[in-house]
């Protein structure tokens, strides 16, 4: 009887951009199983996170109570990072006396030091509703733009090259197209870790003929089922790109009629390219040219070649060149705006792809409405009751940038919903340091995180199982998520909380239901404004665009145009930029960053879920059998790595995977936390960190 669900709840797994749904099976306010539903993204599929990863929401580290930092606790810096003497830094505090301390102490900082003195971090790993309502309170409580979340340090830097391209950020088909792809290339991305279901559609596309072509300098488990595997050197992408397209325009491969009505400035690109062929880039990018060549032709002649990326290609200081290589090959093909085509980053977390549409990004608005264009500010201060002269007519900071001005003493206050910079950040110690240098920080978060140990006031908040809310998935769908359990004690849910900060930085909101908010947001954001809450509630989930009611959603777009003036795409054309920090005598060593299968991001949920932290419950440090033995060690050794930023010590595991010369590290261990060591240069277009290399040395040890 103990395992007999006396609920049964419909719901959207908390952890990728995937999207699956999937059934909480519940009793007494605990989630016993959960079983994989008929979504569109999954068709009952899910992986080990989805399907074992959701005891984390009851675990005895919840936050429970609201927290203030006690006079007499340790500098901040100096925190004590031990769940069990919490209690030496904080004090229990009510809803009222911690609202009061949070929401006053920011209105303070605002009247005294001025608007953009003040910053928020939204979170998507909170619903739509929360992201609106989150850029809506830092845009009017706060006053300035200077809202952003994670898709900075995601895909920040595609969708530039996107919007600049074609006109639109989001994909143009769904995952679910590869099986009507003949060509599928994958780089920079490793879905069998970090969107594993969306790599069982991949699979089977490859059993049925697909021909899968797999980039990427490490040889991920993708490889092993590809056509053609190139194992380009890390950091060549432009070369790499730019020879098979320089192949595609020497060989006559280009299709000329979908250049000619649907596209402008091919001609600056086909001259950058003629510089890249494929006998000069075969040794920068490690690809031999026959190999370039068959690519390239393969890729521009089949009837319908689809391309997806992920990290590898953003998370460089020339991420943003990298995507518009990928936009322009796919251009000058005429391999988009069909089934089967197209270009698809991965999103990483469940509603990264919905918290940038919501609006947490520090230049637009929701739907990527210019927060510069006079017309676009007055519609929103007509839609949200105000007076327009009030709304910040300058772009605000990104991520990164906000860190710096804080260093600099220019913000000074900070609202962290969700998110964790103390470890997702790059250069991990000098976010920790702004962060302890800020006078006002506050946390909304549902476990005491490395950057909640750094708070003035923590707010309890709630999981995704103890929430009502949307989620935009990867694919441009809007789901349902729905509450299956009540958070413990005191927490609260994100959106009351988010309100009550509100209304104390002199906002008059007054939301009931979460209904409400998708409603104003779906009238200012055409994208979304065919789709009612009550058709969510009934269908679960729509694709959007989705511009009148009773529209049916766009899975594929750009059949006839593109979002752009003219209704026409662009070429941008790239050069090759080597990374910020190459290996040296001192730092020999190449460092990669990424996600294992088990955990999510930081870890704050995974590492807190039992059944994934049993099968990795270590800190490791991917490196090549060779490179380990060269430095006298053996598999499971401990090793320590180093950059000019800081130093981790970690298990050393033999992976051939890796190239030599370069080490892959999980970023989800907060005991071996590798942003310690990553560069926060930026990609200029993007503000994107390069997470994907800089230059170590590892000693024994
Ligand atoms: Fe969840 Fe992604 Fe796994 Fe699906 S593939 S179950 S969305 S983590």
């Amino acid at each position: 009887a103990m395992s007999v669900p006396d609920k049964k709840v419909e719901s959207v797994c908390p952890y990728c951009g995937v999207g699956c749904q999937l059934t909480y099976n519940i009793k007494d306010n605990k989630i016993l199983y959960v079983e994989g539903r008929d979504g569109p993204a999954n068709r009952e599929r899910l992986c080990v996170k989805g399907r074992y990863g959701f005891d984390y929401a009851n675990h005895p580290h919840r936050l429970t109570k609201p927290l203030i930092r006690r006079a007499d606790a340790p500098k901040r810096g100096d925190a004590i990072m031990d769940p069990d003497r919490v209690m030496e830094v904080f004090r229990e505090a009510t809803w009222e006396e911690a609202l009061e301390v949070a929401g006053g102490t920011f209105a303070k900082i605002r009247d005294t030091h001025g608007k953009r003195s003040l910053a928020g971090f939204g979170s998507a790993k909170g619903s739509n509703e929360e992201a609106y309502l989150f850029q809506k309170l830092v845009r009017t409580g706060f006053g300035s733009n200077n809202v952003d979340h994670c898709t900075r340090l995601c895909h920040a830097s595609s969708v530039v090259a996107l919007l600049e391209g074609i006109g639109s950020g989001a994909v143009s088909n769904p995952v679910m197209d590869v099986t009507k792809a003949e060509v599928v290339i994958i780089i920079g991305a490793n879905p069998t870790v970090n969107h594993p279901v969306a790599a069982t559609w991949i699979k089977n596309a490859v059993s049925n003929g697909t021909k899968l072509i797999v980039c990427d300098p490490r040889r991920t488990d993708m490889s092993r089922i590809a056509h053609r595997f190139m194992q380009f050197k890390a950091d060549t992408d432009v070369a790499m790109l730019n020879a098979m397209m320089n192949v595609i325009v020497t060989e006559g491969l280009v299709d000329k009629e979908f250049i000619e009505s649907r596209t402008i400035g091919y001609e600056e690109l086909r001259k950058n390219v003629e510089g890249y062929t494929p006998e000069l880039m075969a040794p920068i990018c490690g690809i031999d040219a026959e190999t370039l060549r068959y690519v390239a032709r393969l890729y521009a002649t089949s009837k319908a070649s689809m391309i997806l990326w992920g990290m590898g290609v953003s998370q460089h200081i020339h991420g943003t060149d990298n995507a518009r290589c990928l936009i322009a090959l796919s251009l000058m093909t005429g391999q988009i705006g069909r089934p089967g085509t197209g270009l698809h980053p991965l999103r990483g977390q469940n509603n990264v792809q919905g918290a940038s549409d919501a609006g947490l990004i520090p230049m637009v608005y929701p739907d990527y409405q210019s927060v510069t264009d006079p017309k676009i500010r007055a519609n929103f201060a007509k839609a949200w009751n105000m007076s327009v002269d009030l709304l910040d007519p300058e772009p605000g900071l990104t991520v990164v940038e906000i860190m710096h001005a804080i260093t600099d003493g220019k913000i000074r206050g900070l609202y962290v919903q969700g998110e964790n910079p103390a470890m997702s950040d790059p250069d991990a110690n000098h976010a920790r340091e702004a962060l302890a240098a800020l006078d006002h920080l506050v946390v909304q978060d549902i476990f005491l995180t490395e950057t909640a140990y750094l708070a003035d006031v923590i707010l309890p908040a709630s999981a995704f199982p103890e929430k009502n809310g949307t989620f935009t998935n990867t694919d441009r769908t809007v789901q349902m998520g729905r509450q299956a359990i009540n958070p413990p004690g005191e927490a609260k849910q994100d959106l009351w909380i988010i309100q009550q900060m509100a209304n104390r930085l002199g906002c008059d909101w007054n939301y009931k239901h979460v209904s409400e908010v998708f409603d104003e947001m779906r009238h200012t954001m055409p994208s979304i404004a065919g789709i009612t809450w009550e058709r969510l509630e009934r269908e679960d989930a729509v694709t959007y665009p989705c511009l009148k009611e009773g529209d049916p959603g766009d899975p594929v777009v750009f059949v006839d145009e593109f979002p752009r003036e003219s209704g026409r795409a662009r070429f941008v054309p790239a050069d090759i930029i080597p990374a910020d920090e190459r290996p040296d005598t001192e730092y020999p060593m190449v460092l990669i960053t990424g996600r294992q299968l088990e955990h999510w991001h930081t870890g704050s949920m995974t590492r807190r879920a039992t059944v994934l932290d049993s099968i990795e419950p270590d800190p490791i440090a991917l490196i090549h059998p060779l490179d380990l033995l060269a430095m006298g060690g053996k598999p499971g050794d401990l090793i320590t790595l180093e950059s000019r930023r800081g130093n981790v010590t970690l298990y050393a595991r033999a992976d051939d995977s890796s190239p030599r010369g370069a080490v892959f590290v999980p970023f989800c261990y907060y005991e071996a936390a590798i942003n310690r060591l990553t560069n926060s240069a930026l990609d200029p277009f993007g503000k994107i960190p390069e997470f994907k290399y800089c230059a170590i040395r590892i000693t024994m040890g």
